[in-house]
């Protein structure tokens, strides 16, 4: 048997059938690109949902850790100090709202976390009966049962109900539907400043505006989940950044340490204050490999120019998309490397032809396909993901 076919009969038999895998296997990644076990290449629009930042083989990255694996210490718990730790929280704080930081393990957890810190805030103040957490249509903030709780998606809630009670929706970038939902029982409004699994949907700055000044009259926290779209996805350090608004809370994990599982919850002094030894925790969370890579992606991001190719080809992008002529397209959006075009077909069918053409595509939500690249990709991909895009959707339209 083939390597590909023998990985794909083991993986069919041993592993929880959760994900629907396309038949071929990874192997080996380079730049923006991974080659599968017979040696074939795709650009990778996917990154690892918007994990691998940095693309795939970064040299200082692989350094860095195995630099920190040499001192022995992989992990140590939260019972003791590390440099690294120290180090990684000092740098997020010095480029954020935020002047403390704690680490987990992933963005389900991070997020699990800051509901926690809201609600240990409100107890330390006497409204322990403040409760219910805001949270908006199409929003995703991971599968456990406090994320999953306020990720308002049928499909993924129904068969694991009950959910977490006291979760008010509110209807995405709509002021009024904010203003109705977050009152005084309100202790938290968690919202994505751009959403990614519910198909690349942009807040705009007045709804975070609003958003803000409803969590300081109803004394809630606001938490940005900038899970997907922060460190440097849309062109600045935060999503959230050129709306001018700052949250009490904010939740990272995907690309931060480089395709190592990290979690992060930034918070304000405020925040901080009400949470004491013994409040919160986790095993694994803070290990020194995690931060010392998490510290080096952090600083490369914010090195000179960084930030500005990734605006300038996330305008590409954008400009390129919009120049694809099918009839299928009924939308495109986005914000620097973070785009999507919406569909009247099913987006698997454009992703499954992707494989075909050596693309890695991945839908958001039900009608849209988007477009995470790493950091690092170049003009010169933009191009060949259109010139591949316009002929996979030429063919559908002769089949249509
Ligand atoms: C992926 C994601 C999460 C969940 O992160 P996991 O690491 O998969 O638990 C939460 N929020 C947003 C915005 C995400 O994109």
């Amino acid at each position: 048997m083939s390597i590909t076919a023998d990985v794909i009969q083991k993986d069919k038999q041993f592993s929880v059938p959760v994900a629907g895998r396309p038949d071929f296997v990874l192997e080996r990644g380079e730049g923006v690109t991974v080659y599968d076990a017979d040696g074939k290449a795709y650009t990778d629009w996917v990154a690892g949902i918007a994990v691998n930042s940095l693309g795939y083989g970064d040299k200082e990255l692989m350094d860095v850790v195995a630099n920190q694996m040499s001192t022995g210490l992989i992990h140590v718990s939260g019972l003791y100090h590390t440099q690294a730790l120290a180090d990684l929280a000092e740098l997020l704080c010095a480029n954020s709202f935020a002047d403390k930081a704690y680490f987990c393990n992933s963005g389900a957890e991070a997020n699990e976390g800051a509901l926690k810190f809201a609600r240990k805030l409100a107890y330390v103040n006497e409204r322990k009966n403040k409760t219910n957490v805001v949270s908006f249509s199409k929003a995703f903030h991971g599968r456990t049962l406090g994320a999953l709780s306020v990720t308002p998606t049928e499909k993924y809630q129904t068969p694991f109900k009950p959910m977490v009670p006291g979760v008010v929706v509110g209807e995405f970038d709509n002021i009024d539907s904010a203003k109705e939902v977050i009152d005084q029982d309100t202790v938290a409004v968690i919202v994505e400043p751009i959403q990614g699994e519910g198909g690349i949907n942009l807040a705009s700055a007045a709804f975070l505006r609003a958003l803000r000044q409803f969590c300081d009259e109803n004394d809630a926290a606001l938490i940005f989940d900038e899970i997907q779209c922060g460190l440097g996805r849309t062109g600045d350090l935060w999503a959230h950044t050129s709306s001018g608004v700052t949250p009490d809370i904010m939740t990272l994990a995907k690309p931060l340490a480089g395709g190592l599982p990290i979690g992060a919850i930034l918070v304000t002094d405020e925040v901080a204050g009400a949470m004491q030894p013994g409040d919160h925790g986790s095993t694994f969370s803070g290990g020194a490999v995690v931060m010392r890579a998490g510290e080096m992606v952090v600083k490369r991001v914010l090195s000179p120019g960084f930030l500005e190719r990734v605006k300038e080809v996330g305008d590409y992008l954008l400009e390129r998309l919009a120049e694809i002529n099918s009839p299928h397209i009924t939308d495109v959006r986005g914000r620097g490397l973070m785009a999507a075009i919406e569909l009247d077909i099913p987006p698997a069918d454009i992703v499954a032809q992707g494989y075909e053409h050596g693309l890695l595509l991945v839908n958001s939500g039900p009608d849209a396909i988007r477009f995470i690249p790493p950091l690092i990709v170049e003009k010169r991909h933009v191009d060949e993901l259109v010139e591949k895009l316009t002929v996979i959707l030429e063919g559908i339209n002769g089949e249509g």
